[in-house]
């Protein structure tokens, strides 16, 4: 693994290759280093373009984010990834955003063009391309149940939406926040049946077969209850959770219990990665995302 690196690091680059970052306030548990450098690597063995390319991370602090952003240009980086706290704060600092990526509200990928940053969010892609991956289900068509109201609910909740979903039911603990995501999402809904309800009491609405995906922390820690009981939802399909250090949350392990398809979060990060890859290289994300995967796995001892 490369060095965690700070903004004085990065007011000192002089190096020659064409060099890609991520940016997080924390960023040492950070995996997207090795997953990109491994495909990389891959992609170095077979095209001599990608002989000088190299991923590094850096640690910033959000209040240095505006700096960090102006250096990683004049020293030309040609991407950047953004994590924790930053996907938010960037968004306003781009010079150009996705049409796609405006209603999440985030971006997690930055592009380096002559008139400043492009940004993109590559989330959403990587949630529809893990599902597809691990569960066999397209977001579109599916009647889905997400849990949590935070970014990155906000984030799928516009794919699933963008890509016409069934239906879209949201749970939050918190009914304010639910309100508040609603209220965002509405004019997005275009005619596709959604709402919104509190964990604990299900509405009677929820369809049958939907799929459910965890968007919120609950199982970060294995002191957490799960941020649902799936036996309280009609006749679930399948079982998706963001989360992926441990890769088995209660939630999961409810699942697996309930004889239920399921998986967590590592293919979600695994092929937003690619996907970040794809607007910096022009290499399609489904060629690197099967090296990024083993990377992933391997730096997380699995
Ligand atoms: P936010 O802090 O923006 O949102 C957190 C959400 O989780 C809120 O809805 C919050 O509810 C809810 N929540 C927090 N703790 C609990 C709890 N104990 N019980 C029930 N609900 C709870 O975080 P993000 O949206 O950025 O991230 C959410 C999760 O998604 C994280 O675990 C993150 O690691 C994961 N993630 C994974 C990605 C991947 O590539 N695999 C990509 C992005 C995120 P409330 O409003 O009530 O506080």
């Amino acid at each position: 693994m490369n060095p965690v690196l700070t903004l004085a690091d990065l007011a000192a680059w002089s190096r020659p290759g064409t060099s890609l970052a991520v940016l997080g306030h924390p960023i040492k548990h950070s995996i997207s280093p090795p997953m990109h450098n491994a495909a990389l690597a891959e992609l170095a063995r077979t095209d001599a373009r990608f002989a000088d390319w190299e991923y590094f991370r850096f640690e910033i602090h959000p209040d240095d984010l505006p700096r960090a952003l102006d250096l990683l240009h004049a020293k030309k980086f040609r991407g950047v990834n953004l994590t924790v706290p930053h996907k938010i704060i960037a968004f306003d600092r781009v010079a150009e955003v996705d049409p796609a990526a405006r209603p999440v509200g985030a971006v997690n990928t930055l592009r380096w063009s002559e008139r400043g940053w492009q940004g993109f969010n590559t989330d959403g892609y990587g949630l529809a391309a893990a599902v597809q991956a691990t569960l066999g289900r397209d977001l579109a068509g599916a009647h889905l149940i997400l849990l949590g109201a935070g970014g990155a609910a906000r984030g799928a909740a516009v794919e699933c939406l963008q890509r016409r979903c069934a239906s879209l039911w949201i749970a939050n603990r918190t009914a304010e926040t639910l309100q508040t995501l609603l209220a965002t999402l509405a004019p997005l809904a275009d005619g596709v049946p959604f709402g919104g309800f509190l964990p604990q009491t299900p509405s009677a609405d929820l369809p049958s077969g939907a799929l459910v995906i965890n968007a919120t922390s609950a199982g970060l820690r294995d002191t957490d209850e799960p941020p649902a009981d799936l036996t309280a939802l009609p006749n679930i399909a399948a079982v998706y959770d963001m989360i992926y250090n441990p890769p088995q949350t209660k939630l999961l392990r409810q699942a697996e219990f309930l004889g239920l398809p399921y998986a967590n979060g590592l293919t979600m990060l695994v092929h937003q990665g690619a996907k970040s890859l794809e607007h910096w290289s022009g290499i399609p994300a489904a060629q690197t995302a099967p090296t990024m995967l083993r990377a992933a796995r391997a730096a997380l001892g699995l």
